[in-house]
């Protein structure tokens, strides 16, 4: 039986963060994800926004993490080399209740340090995005919203962790969890391990898994929402739009991505069970709303949807058959820890994805505690990416392919992607097309794979993965 001091479950965002994060002490880790890929789960469906703070209130754990997740976002990304874009918000309002919710964010963005801060009028913020529909009465402009790709950013910190040696288990099932004298035994469909410490990263399971041992204090209910993907060529917004809409919780928001595409979300909706497609009532909805907030950007210009799957915690009353929430969502990030070197985050939702670097290092740094570990002085925190012909001048092109002719074949027209970039994506780990699409953005264009889905399906062969 395998022996290491830490077993991360869960190869999301949090549990590749969290890995990283490890590695910067003398602390064994081994990452175990069910999936044949990592970032598969509810990292791969989401806004992509890098939130600026203002949403929580001052004095919380989630405020904290926001603003400092945030302000750490360039370094991160430098170190990992993913883009970034600081692109700024504009929260906007349309009547009374909105605009009385956007004073309530800015004082909490006050309270909790928001750079940058302002309260501007309609008429100011229409100067400001001229996309936004002329009725708008009032926005909150906040300068450190950003967005990144969240997929490529836990690729990234995974691949890191892997460098810097945290072992991988893929394909891999924690199927149940037993106390031991000294520390746990995590039982897999492939072989048990024992381990001195856990961190339970599972995402929209990670009840299910402390569940396994523990009883945690909190529940996982599903809620569903659903993304519109527009044409590069659109014309979209400068700045990240959120919506406060005047009917509560029914707001959109649109992101102009680093890639360059317009994302449209829309607010949450019954989940029904199936978790990355679409609702068809919610999705007409969120073009009217589009239409309405932003009336110049094309809806004919979308080119994809898809839906995403959210897990709230709510506080759970036993009950014959099962469990039943009391009712109220929990806002805050729970963090349980049942037992001496046992972590489960349950129900982190949003602002997951700014934070996770900023949870991934307060989960380290209690590991590295309880386990009496050592700093990792050849902790190297740069990650390379794959090399993208993509935006190259053409003399750097031409010489690239002179070098290695792969670089020539462009196999993804609609994203400029070269087999050459295709075939490192499947040596760092892409075992389907999904998986290179992750890492180097094939298939994500305008004809959403028409055109490169077979060649990257032989290029996988070729490597030797049969199956798409
Ligand atoms: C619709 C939506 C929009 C969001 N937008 C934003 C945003 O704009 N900005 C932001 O900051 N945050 C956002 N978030 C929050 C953020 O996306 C999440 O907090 C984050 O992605 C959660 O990552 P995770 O690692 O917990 O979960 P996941 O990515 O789901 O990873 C959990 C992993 O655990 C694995 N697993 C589960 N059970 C087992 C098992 N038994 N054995 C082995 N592996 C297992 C799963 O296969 C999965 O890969 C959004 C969330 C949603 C739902």
């Amino acid at each position: 039986m395998r022996t290491v001091d830490t077993v991360v479950i869960g190869g999301g965002i949090l549990g590749c963060m969290a890995a990283r994060e490890l590695m910067r002490w003398k602390i064994r880790t081994i990452l175990i994800e069910e999936k044949e890929d990592i970032c598969t789960g509810v990292t791969r469906a989401n806004s992509a926004v890098v939130y600026a703070g203002y949403d929580n209130p001052p004095g919380s754990l989630k405020a904290a993490m926001t603003v400092r997740g945030n302000g750490a976002f360039d370094v991160l990304c430098e170190e990992l080399e993913v883009p970034f874009l600081r692109r700024g918000s504009l929260m906007a309002a349309f009547g009374p209740r909105a605009e009385k919710v956007l004073q309530k964010k800015y004082s909490n963005g006050q309270k909790n340090q928001v750079p940058g801060l302002k309260l501007l009028s309609g008429k100011e913020a229409c100067k400001m995005e001229p996309h936004l529909a002329p009725h708008v009465t009032a926005a909150l402009y906040a300068p450190t919203t950003g967005t990144v790709n969240p997929w490529q950013l836990g690729i990234a910190a995974y691949e890191n962790a892997v460098q810097n040696g945290c072992d991988i288990l893929l394909n891999t099932k924690v199927l149940g969890i037993q106390k031991r004298e000294k520390g746990y035994l995590i039982e897999t469909d492939r072989e048990g391990i024992a381990c001195r410490a856990v961190l339970n990263c599972a995402g929209i399971l990670a009840d299910k898994i402390q569940e396994m041992l523990f009883l945690p204090s909190v529940r996982l209910f599903l809620d569903g929402t659903d993304f519109l993907v527009l044409d590069r060529e659109a014309d979209v917004p400068k700045y990240i739009i959120f919506h406060e809409s005047e009917e509560k919780g029914k707001g959109i928001t649109a992101v102009p991505t680093v890639e360059g595409n317009l994302l449209l979300g829309s607010s949450k909706r019954a989940f029904d069970g199936a978790y990355f497609a679409v609702a068809s009532g919610s999705i007409e909805r969120l073009r009217h709303s589009a239409a309405c907030v932003l009336p110049k950007v094309d809806l004919n210009q979308v080119i994809r949807a898809f839906g995403a799957v959210r897990p709230n915690p709510y506080q759970v009353k036993k009950q014959e058959g099962g469990f039943v929430s009391d009712g109220k969502s929990i806002g805050s990030f729970v963090i349980e820890n049942p037992a001496a070197g046992f972590y489960s985050l349950i129900g982190i939702k949003t602002p997951g994805l700014t934070c996770a670097n900023e949870l991934g290092k307060y989960l380290a740094r209690c590991l590295a505690a309880y386990l009496d570990a050592e700093p990792n002085r050849a902790f190297d925190p740069k990650r390379r990416a794959i090399r993208r012909v993509h935006g190259m001048d053409f003399a750097s092109r031409a010489s690239l392919v002179k070098q290695d002719p792969d670089y020539g074949d462009i196999v993804c027209p609609c994203e400029d992607i070269s087999r050459a970039e295709i075939l490192e994506a499947i040596r760092r780990g892409a075992v389907t097309a999904a998986g290179v699409k992750r890492r180097v953005g094939a298939g994500m264009g305008r004809c959403q794979s028409s055109r490169c889905s077979r060649v990257i399906a032989a290029l996988l062969e070729e490597e030797g993965y049969g199956a798409l």
